[in-house]
């Protein structure tokens, strides 16, 4: 099973949009190994662990430990093993990365392009996209397929497009972007409007991109476009709990991590074991919002994401009007740029977008 381990809830920087907890704690070396033993106590074929905070990179130390350990049980049952990590990146460095390439470490670097230092700065208020450069490079030349991950803030949207450039002209070609979600964020009207100008302005960039034939992933756009040939929604498949479940640092168990603390919905620790019972009543819970049953869009939306809906609505099956908007935005200008590509070039519209049709 795919566990996400929170090593810590510290973190070197101090973000504007950030809701990690504010009363930092670190995982222990004894839950570390518990949640390690999950990991494959549910798995025939693999095992799999996303590390994340807080900023993992504070604790190498328990990543260290955790890759030694999940390496020699892979060894001795056969079953595969796959890690993960999400950081802010600052901390990077040579040593750590040739440990995360001996094992393949599927690397997300949060970077917010030319946002950078409006968002993500130290505690002291400096910026850290001077660092973040520098380590973004160092980062690719030892495992170039590397996600960048971009979050957007409303005070920062005029900068989307040029931060998704900027990213690519660094060498990344799996860019990851999402707007910034919860009680610290206001989108208004005015900054939807100029989303949307903004994600054509990329879409346009985008497709010239594709049709000269360079490789460039750009989420939520790309998956948008396999899902609409595909007719597979990726976010259909995100169960509460049921396909990754996070570790808190105290060792329990939660369905996505806009739930972490919340009692409710804690399904069990690391010591006792998952709470099965409770875990398959929460994933029969989670259901269509009402107000999208009946809409075209239903089968290529995120609608169904528990953890952005709690996060937007406070209610897992309630999803927000701002939501809705750029779900909406985000399919209009997709569908766009695929219908674009294919006209341009049916065969590199199939290389890029076709695979995994049956
Ligand atoms: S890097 Fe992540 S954990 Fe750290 S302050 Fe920023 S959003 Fe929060
Ligand atoms: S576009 Fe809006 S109404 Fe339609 S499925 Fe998505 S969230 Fe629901």
């Amino acid at each position: 099973m795919n566990l996400t381990l929170h090593l810590t809830e510290n973190c070197n920087l101090n973000c504007k949009y950030c809701i990690r907890n504010k009363r930092p704690s670190d995982m222990s070396e004894d839950i570390l190994i518990k949640a390690c033993d999950l990991a494959f106590s549910n798995s025939q074929k693999m095992a799999g662990l996303c590390f994340f905070g807080g900023e993992p990179l504070l604790r190498k130390d328990l990543i260290y430990k955790a890759l030694d350990y999940c390496l020699e049980r892979s060894k001795a049952t056969g079953v595969v093993f796959k890690s993960k990590m999400t950081t802010n990146g600052t901390l990077l460095d040579e040593e750590f990365l040739k440990r995360a390439r001996e094992v393949d470490m599927g690397i997300g670097l949060s970077f917010d392009g030319l946002a950078q230092d409006d968002c993500r700065c130290f505690p002291d208020g400096s910026g850290s996209r001077k660092i973040l450069e520098e380590k973004a490079k160092l980062l690719l030349s030892y495992l170039p397929m590397s996600y960048a991950m971009l979050t957007l803030a409303p005070e920062c949207v005029d900068k989307y497009f040029e931060s998704v450039r900027y990213l690519h002209d660094l060498g990344f070609v799996r860019i990851l972007t999402t707007p910034a979600y919860g009680k610290n964020v206001n989108w208004t009207d005015e900054d939807l409007a100029k989303l949307k100008t903004q994600y054509e302005k990329t879409m346009e960039w985008f497709e010239e991109i594709i049709l000269s034939g360079q490789y460039l992933y750009i989420s939520p756009f790309t998956p948008k476009i396999i899902e609409c040939i595909t007719g597979r929604n990726s976010a259909e498949h995100c169960h509460l709990g049921i396909k990754q479940m996070p570790v808190n640092v105290d060792g329990k168990l939660y369905p996505c991590t806009s739930f972490i603390g919340d009692e409710d919905y804690c399904l069990g620790d690391v010591f006792n074991g998952i709470d099965v019972k409770k875990q398959v009543e929460l994933a029969k819970k989670s259901s269509t919002p009402k107000t999208c049953i009946g809409c075209d869009l239903v089968k290529r939306c995120t609608n169904s994401c528990g953890c952005a809906n709690r996060m937007n609505t406070g209610d897992e099956n309630t999803v927000s009007a701002l939501q809705c908007s750029i779900e909406r935005m985000t399919i209009e200008v997709s569908d766009k740029a695929g219908e674009n590509i294919f006209t341009a070039d049916p065969e590199i519209f199939k290389k890029t977008f076709a695979k995994g049709i049956k």
